[in-house]
C-alpha cells in the first residue's frame, strides 16, 4: 500500500506528515478497498478543502437559521463541536443561556456615539474610526486589539475562544471585529 498526499489524509498545516511517524500503519486511509474485509470504514475522511467547504456550509446556516453574524456563528459552532443541529437545539431550547455561556450579546452595552472615545485598555482618545469593538460594545483601539490579540495567540488554542478584554464582559471574540 503506497502512503502519498492524495489518500484523503486530514494534512492541517505542511510540514506535519510525520506527526505520527514514519512507520504509520496507513491503511485506514484506504477508502477503496474491497468491502470483504474486515476493516470497513466507519467514518468518512475527509479531505481539508472539503472540510472548509462544510464549515463555510455551517457557518451560513447557523448564521442564517439564528439571525446572528458569521463570527458568532463561528463561536456557537467552536463551542459545540460543530453540530448545527446540536447548535440549534441548544439556542431554541434556551437562547439566553447558550448566549451567556458562549458570550454572544444581544446589543452593545456601551454606546459609541460621541466623537472621542476612550480606548479601555490604554485610556488614549480615539476617533470612532480608530476604534474597534466586538458586539458588547467595550471599545479598544487597534493597538490595543492587536496586542491582545497576539498575546492571546501567542498563549495558545485558548485563542479560538477569546472574550473581550473587559475583564467582567463574557462577549465572544470572533473572526471579525465591527
Ligand atoms: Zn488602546
Ligand atoms: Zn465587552
Amino acid at each position: 500500500m503506497d502512503y502519498s498526499d492524495d489518500d484523503g489524509m486530514l494534512d492541517i498545516e505542511s510540514g506535519e506528515d510525520n506527526l505520527y511517524g514514519d512507520d504509520v500503519d496507513p491503511g485506514f486511509a484506504e477508502e477503496d478497498n474491497d468491502n470483504d474485509s474486515a476493516s470497513q470504514l466507519s467514518y468518512v475522511i475527509l479531505k481539508e478543502e472539503d472540510i472548509h467547504e462544510h464549515q463555510r456550509t455551517d457557518i451560513e446556516q447557523v448564521s442564517t437559521v439564528l439571525s446572528i453574524s458569521q463570527a458568532e456563528s463561528i463561536a456557537l459552532l467552536l463551542h459545540y463541536q460543530w453540530s448545527t443541529s446540536k447548535v440549534e437545539d441548544e439556542w431554541f431550547t434556551d437562547e439566553e443561556r447558550v448566549r451567556k455561556t458562549v458570550g454572544i450579546v444581544k446589543e452593545p452595552v456601551v454606546d459609541l456615539n460621541h466623537t472621542n472615545i476612550i480606548c479601555g485598555i490604554c485610556f488614549e482618545s480615539y476617533f470612532q474610526k480608530d476604534i474597534a469593538t466586538v458586539s458588547c460594545g467595550h471599545p479598544y483601539c487597534m493597538t490595543c486589539w492587536t496586542g491582545y490579540i497576539t498575546a492571546k495567540i501567542t498563549g495558545g488554542p485558548g485563542c479560538l475562544m477569546v472574550t473581550c478584554p473587559e475583564p467582567s464582559c463574557s462577549a465572544v471574540v470572533g473572526n471579525g471585529l465591527l
